[in-house]
């Protein structure tokens, strides 16, 4: 059978990272989580204290990006890739509520994406490639065959995020959460470089009233016609 990319864009938790994990198993196809990787680089500048509170220092990021080497790991018991930061598992680190809260102002950095953009086309060259994050389908892999724009209310996106941080036992606030989610889709959808906007040729998927069984049925449909025109 023809292996397609699959491009999954869309706002923060809208279940794009879920749904793609889902697809790549049933395909077996490679997931690559492109959010996971501009955490991990938000992650060393907070390790490395180039960013604490309203103090970013950009200028030292951008000088130290060699040093930075970002590599997944398959884990079987998981089911799907962990992200490495320099050879140390990251996964759960990444996930915090002050990762989230600056990731977005390194996302917007050009220097980062252009790292980051040069290795997601190298991961995904033979295609068989499920790939999420906001600028999949426009700048990463325009002529990906399949491209899915995902969306779902804030409030409902907040909820599933704040269960998350809860279910792994952060100790953190709905309110906060939520203020996150929409700062996020503020400064991801209003940055110069690569901002997050819906591919034309993106199927949008409004997962707010929709069960998970029902979403990955809905794509899996899409995926399918996909590969049948492409044959
Ligand atoms: O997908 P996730 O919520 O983990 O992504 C974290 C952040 O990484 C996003 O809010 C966005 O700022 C950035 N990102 C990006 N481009 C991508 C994936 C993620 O700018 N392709």
């Amino acid at each position: 059978m023809q292996k397609i990319t699959i491009a999954i864009d869309g706002f923060s938790s809208t279940g794009k990272s879920t749904v793609a994990k889902q697809l790549a198993k049933h395909l077996g196809y490679v997931y690559v989580d492109t959010g996971a990787m501009y955490r991990a680089v938000t992650l060393y500048a907070m390790q490395n204290g180039l960013i604490h509170s309203e103090d970013f220092n950009k200028e030292a990021l951008i000088y130290q990006l060699p040093e930075i080497n970002i590599s997944f790991k398959f884990n079987r018991d998981l089911g799907f890739a962990e992200v490495y930061l320099n050879g140390v598992n990251v996964e759960k680190q990444i996930r915090s509520l002050e990762v989230s809260s600056f990731v977005s102002k390194v996302a917007a950095i050009s220097e980062v994406r252009q790292k980051l953009v040069e290795q997601q086309q190298k991961m995904g060259a033979d295609r068989g490639v499920v790939m999420d994050g906001r600028d999949i389908g426009t700048v990463v892999f325009p002529d990906a065959e399949l491209k899915l724009f995902m969306t779902a209310s804030a409030e409902t996106r907040a909820k599933r995020r704040f269960d998350e941080l809860i279910g792994r036992g952060d100790k953190v606030k709905f309110d906060d959460v939520l203020k996150n989610v929409k700062e996020r889709d503020y400064i991801d959808s209003n940055r110069e470089d690569s901002p997050l906007v819906k591919a034309e040729d993106a199927i949008e998927i409004d997962n707010s009233n929709m069960t998970l069984d029902e979403q990955f049925e809905k794509i899996l449909r899409l995926v399918k016609m996909t590969i049948e025109d492409c044959e």
